[in-house]
């Protein structure tokens, strides 16, 4: 949403530069009473809002306003279509897996494979739920709004209160974010300091969930799908078509029953309603779930990188920048906040020793974040931040 707004605001200050070299090249061709008119205009506007702070940053701020506020509240109200259709989605797919894929891996496969597939369907399942159920109700923290001794970088101009590193105001929750990522409208929630961890593994393990579904229902999909071929070729030919050597072919009539002339053909035996619903199913949970696993998993491994590099989405938008401005003096960007690769997941997931890799990241773990998000430790590439 902040990404968007920044192109919005650039695009829009482009076009007043791009405006105001318009006017000035068609100034000489305009009359000069109309020069004069402008000129009072304009002298009148600013004796009644001149400000030391005005600039047309500001007034395209302001004028844009409105739209920024529509976009928020209708992103806002959106926020809560989009969990109910995560739920919705996740337990339709839930039921095919339980009602249609289940029964097939039980008749088919060895106890070896049954025994895998039970225990891994159920963890992803518990880790997706725990997480999303997490990430959707733990807030993401936000500054304190009595006076204290927290060190601030800045002052948020809607809160009007001092704001910490990493802290960003988020106009849809409107109220400054620690550590803030991003305004997730899936989660109807902003991803912060003490819910970052939780919509990784959400994605993460959506994903995993995803793949399991696709890689496990393939067979199912080609059957149902050549079924759902035959079943249409059957309904064109219940409609009167004459049937002639193609019935042979594709195997619907028997053979010795051609005569040599076309005819019409007696009704097919069609599929019953519950083998049609079965199929139907079974072609839309592997459409979707591949679908999710491909979009999703770009996102996770975005993500990943970020973590990596101990940044928020946010970060990399300006770190970015700031390395681009750095680079044309010579100089070189560091993070402050990247604190070496594994440091930096160490931190991420909280492990502070070899057991909470188990407890904390493989197992779902309702634990607190490192640190209190208000605070943070400015020692670019510091090398063992815990015991291990
Ligand atoms: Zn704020
Ligand atoms: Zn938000």
């Amino acid at each position: 949403m902040q990404c968007g707004r920044q192109m919005f605001s650039s695009a829009m200050r482009l076009f007043l530069r791009w405006f105001r070299l318009c006017l000035k090249r068609s100034r000489s061709r305009v009359p000069r009473q109309l020069r004069d008119l402008f000129s009072y205009n304009r002298l009148l506007l600013k004796s009644l809002y001149f400000n030391s702070l005005t600039n047309s940053d500001l007034i395209m701020d302001c004028l844009f306003e409105p739209v920024f506020w529509l976009v928020d509240h209708i992103t806002r109200w959106f926020g809560v279509v989009f969990v109910c259709l995560v739920v919705v989605l996740t337990s339709s797919i839930l039921m095919i897996a339980y009602f249609c894929l289940l029964p097939l891996v039980l008749r088919t496969y060895s106890p070896a494979w049954i025994t895998w597939h039970l225990c891994y369907g159920h963890w992803n399942l518990v880790m997706i739920v725990f997480n999303y159920y997490k990430a959707t109700k733990t807030s993401p923290g936000s500054p304190p709004q009595m006076k204290c001794d927290m060190p601030a970088v800045s002052v948020c101009k809607k809160c009007i209160t001092p704001k910490p590193a990493r802290t960003h105001h988020c106009g849809i929750c409107n109220s400054c974010i620690l550590k803030m990522d991003h305004h997730c409208p899936w989660l109807n929630n902003c991803v912060g300091h003490f819910n970052h961890r939780y919509f990784f593994c959400f994605c993460l393990s959506m994903t995993l969930g995803c793949l399991y579904c696709s890689i496990s229902g393939r067979n199912m999909f080609v059957e149902a799908y050549n079924a759902i071929e035959h079943w249409k070729s059957l309904d064109v030919e219940k409609q009167g078509v004459p049937v002639t050597g193609v019935g042979l072919l594709i195997g619907i009539l028997p053979p010795g029953s051609m005569t040599g002339q076309s005819y019409y053909q007696t009704p097919p035996p069609s599929f019953t309603f519950r083998e049609r619903m079965y199929h139907k199913s079974v072609i839309y949970m592997w459409v979707l779930t591949s679908t999710v696993a491909l979009a999703l998993g770009g996102l996770t491994v975005w993500h990943a990188v970020l973590i990596s590099r101990g940044e928020t989405s946010i970060e990399r938008l300006t770190n970015s920048k700031e390395t681009k401005r750095l680079q044309k003096k010579g100089k070189v960007f560091r993070n402050p906040f990247n604190y070496g690769r594994l440091n930096n997941w160490k931190l991420f997931f909280g492990v502070e020793k070899r057991s909470h890799w188990l407890t904390r990241v493989l197992l779902p773990s309702g634990h607190a974040p490192y640190g209190d998000g208000l605070t943070w430790d400015f020692s670019p590439r510091r090398k063992d931040m815990m015991a291990i």
